[in-house]
């Protein structure tokens, strides 16, 4: 390739063994080909008017059976690990982050209720892309400190009512169900801050709010493709069994017993959160190279002093810096991700990847951003969205510094007064 080639295509990641496997390359290139054909235009066309994702790009997902990567085979998913959601998200926020964020309200989310027979029903639902949700953790007064959550459960004969205020819920009035975190009692002297605080499964109908829950859309700088909402709680109601439990539902799904399955129950817990903190990671590598590819382009068209600015030494050297951060971010994420799909802990891992990756992308970004000179703060060049996207990255899924907060207590016990 000479630097004036325009006929340059961009490699999809190499996948070298031990990561390599027939079915997966057919995947990446099957989301490749996706994301760059069917998802990059209609980002480019909703994302400057703030659009939400069409209801035909959700229905081609749900073709694809990627709303159930990782749900069981014979559960209706394609049985697959954290390792090929990855890579598929990874694809998909090169095009449009929002579209790998989506992925993420299914997967069987919101289906860890107690009886059996209806957590495999939702299980298919959410398998098929019929049981998409939104997550109400965030409150005013209560984002990195999720144990100062205030949103009230009072059991009301069969019934929980519901009142308080969420705030950042992603995809609320979209959904099928938002997943709620209340308080059902205050902490007894001596218990955790978090304890008395349980998940609730709200169900709804897509593109209304049910009785009792109202709210208003934020207006983000970014992240575009559904809207996030601030929802105010007035007394809704919801079926006493309604909790959502991944622990206890592991544990009943366990074959083994006692203490086994109690270890399986949290295990599974714990691999939700690794999951989340992986899948932003991926996604962050994916905007990352998003910024990347379009300045290889930028650069070979783009000409001053009478050559294309890819000529010039220090632009070459940023290229090569970007793409080293942005192979070693997927080397890092592609690890972590095997090892959650071989059973083994790694909250320390997941945490440091999310705060690896997500650094990484808004340093690409914005330099990207920098090597497209005044057409990169334009709305004209996709480069202002992967740098909008990327910024958050580092925010939400927990901010990079709970994450050093999370890594260090793991590798540096606090003293007493500590
Ligand atoms: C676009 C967007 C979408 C989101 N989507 C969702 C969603 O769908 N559902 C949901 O529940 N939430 C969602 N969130 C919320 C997100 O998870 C929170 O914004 C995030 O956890 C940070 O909380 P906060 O904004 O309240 O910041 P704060 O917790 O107030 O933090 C402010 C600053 O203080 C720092 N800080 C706080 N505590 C400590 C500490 N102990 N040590 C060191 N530094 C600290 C933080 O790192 C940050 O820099 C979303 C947020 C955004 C912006």
């Amino acid at each position: 390739m000479t630097s004036r080639d325009k006929t340059w295509q961009p490699e999809p990641p190499v996948l070298l063994p031990p990561w390599h496997t027939p079915g997966r390359e057919k995947l990446q290139e099957q989301a490749r080909r996706f994301a760059m054909d069917e998802v990059l235009p209609v980002a480019d066309e909703l994302d400057p008017h703030k659009g939400e994702i069409p209801a035909s790009l959700l229905a081609r997902l749900a073709d694809l059976g990627w709303f159930g990567i990782t749900v069981p085979a014979e559960q209706g998913g394609l049985g697959l690990g954290v390792f090929e959601y990855c890579m598929v998200s990874e694809e998909l926020a090169r095009a449009w982050m929002s579209t790998a964020s989506i992925l993420a309200r299914s997967q069987g989310l919101g289906t860890a209720v107690p009886d059996a027979a209806r957590r495999h029903e939702l299980l298919a639902r959410s398998a098929r892309g019929d049981w998409i949700g939104a997550i109400a953790l965030s409150e005013p007064d209560a984002g990195s400190d999720l144990a100062g959550v205030s949103t009230r459960a009072v059991l009301d004969g069969d019934e929980w009512v519901v009142t308080g205020r969420k705030r950042w819920c992603g995809n609320a009035k979209a959904a099928d169900f938002i997943q709620v975190l209340v308080r059902e009692r205050e902490p007894e002297e001596g218990e955790r801050r978090s304890a008395g605080l349980l998940n609730l499964l709200l169900e709804k109908e897509r593109g209304r709010f049910p009785e009792g829950l109202s709210g208003s859309p934020i207006d983000k700088i970014g992240y575009h493709g559904f809207l996030t909402w601030d929802l105010t709680f007035k007394g809704v109601r919801i079926p006493k069994d309604n909790v959502i439990d991944q622990a206890r539902a592991a544990r009943e799904d366990s074959d083994a017993e006692g203490q086994a399955a109690e270890q399986a129950g949290f295990a599974e817990a714990q691999k939700f959160l690794d999951t989340a903190r992986v899948h932003t990671a991926a996604r962050a590598v994916g905007l990352a190279r998003a910024a990347l590819e379009d300045s290889i382009l930028y650069l070979q068209e783009r000409e001053q002093f009478g050559h294309p600015i890819g000529d010039f030494q220090a632009l070459r050297f940023a290229v090569a810096e970007m793409a080293a951060q942005i192979e070693q971010s997927r080397a890092f994420y592609r690890q972590v991700a095997h090892l959650l799909d071989l059973g083994l802990p790694v909250a320390k891992e997941a945490s440091m990847v999310k705060l690896e990756a997500t650094e990484m992308s808004v340093r690409v970004t914005n330099q990207a951003m920098q090597l497209h000179g005044g057409n990169g703060y334009t709305t004209e060049r996709q480069v202002e969205r992967h740098w909008r996207d990327a910024r958050l990255t580092t925010i939400f899924e927990g901010t990079s510094e709970i994450q050093k907060r999370i890594i260090s207590d793991r590798l540096l016990p606090r003293s007493p007064l500590g």
